[in-house]
């Protein structure tokens, strides 16, 4: 956290609203006592029985990550049964850039094998197991499962908390998730501008609400860093990075048009937006992407 705090500090010390600097609140958000809904707990739904264990799950490496082959029902179903199970789990989602900084960053790569569960975030991914002779079900992104597992959480009680992005997308997108889902228990949310000092107090504010289930959107790598660092102390028991979803659901980034998403173009939509802050990681990224796999490729047909 501290790394990427300090790097972050000067891209968003330009922004005009909620760059670090101005964040009103160091400690907590003023926005407590957050709304608990008083809809009773419902019994958990049976899942489906799917293995959980890494060695027994079908897994595909793509770029030296090992990727979950499931849809995104039957991940929803394989988190179901890691949220009964002794934990704490978490998820993250891997798209090219994030397998390249895997690659040349040991801790990124670390918090990824220790992941329960991986799944491909972006089309590249899947492209790529497709090159390399494998087959990924389907993609399964951070922003959709974030929104499918919101409904889930509304239906079998689970308590969620919201960690990360500015004030006004944390806040907006518990706004409209609890209208969304009248029944969804709001453990509490905070703003993912936290520098060391405060981390440990993040922690035990998340640990005192007694939060289930956590998401965290505070980008790459940090999210990763985050949740594998501190997961255990926050006594949820699953997290995931879910990048800038906040952004985007509370409605202050706009996401790629549906077409765009579905031919796997959703990183041009941004990069078109942020040209400036995201040309590195898509166009360097891409192609680093792109040699990754073609040596991995090249490797396997050596065997
Ligand atoms: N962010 C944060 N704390 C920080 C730096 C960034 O909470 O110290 C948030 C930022 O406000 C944004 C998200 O992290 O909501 C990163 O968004 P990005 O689009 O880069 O994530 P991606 O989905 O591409 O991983």
């Amino acid at each position: 956290m501290p790394r990427k705090g300090e790097r972050e500090k000067g891209r968003w010390g330009d922004v005009e609203t909620g760059s670090r600097g101005n964040v009103k609140q160091p400690g907590f958000s003023p926005s407590l006592p957050l709304p608990v809904s008083p809809t009773p707990r419902l019994p958990h739904s049976p899942s489906p029985p799917l293995p959980i264990s890494p060695d027994a799950r079908p897994r595909v490496n793509v770029a030296g990550i090992d990727v979950d082959n499931l849809t995104e029902e039957e991940t929803i179903a394989a988190i179901a049964r890691l949220m009964e199970s002794d934990g704490p789990h978490y998820l993250c989602v891997i798209n090219a850039a994030k397998a390249v900084a895997a690659s040349r960053d040991a801790r990124l790569r670390e918090a990824l094998g220790q992941a329960a569960l991986v799944t491909a975030d972006g089309m590249s991914v899947v492209w790529a197991a497709r090159l390399l002779g494998k087959r990924l079900k389907e993609r399964v992104t951070g922003i959709d499962l974030f929104t499918q597992l919101l409904a889930q959480a509304a239906a079998r009680g689970w308590s969620v908390f919201f960690f990360g992005a500015r004030e006004e997308s944390v806040r907006g997108v518990v706004e409209r998730f609890t209208r969304e889902h009248p029944g969804l228990r709001v453990a509490g949310w905070r703003n993912g501008y936290v520098d060391q000092a405060e981390s440990n107090a993040v922690i035990e504010m998340i640990g005192g609400s007694g939060a289930e289930v956590l998401f965290v959107a505070m980008g790459s790598p940090a999210q990763e860093y985050w949740i594998a660092a501190n997961l255990q102390r926050t006594g949820a028991r699953f997290a995931m990075g879910v990048g800038g979803s906040f952004d985007h659901l509370s409605g202050h980034k706009r996401r790629a048009p549906r077409w765009m998403q579905r031919a796997g173009l959703e990183w041009l939509y941004r990069l078109l937006l942020e040209p400036r802050r995201l040309w590195r990681r898509y166009l360097v990224g891409n192609a680093q992407f792109i040699r990754l796999v073609i040596r991995q490729w090249r490797s396997t047909r050596q065997l």
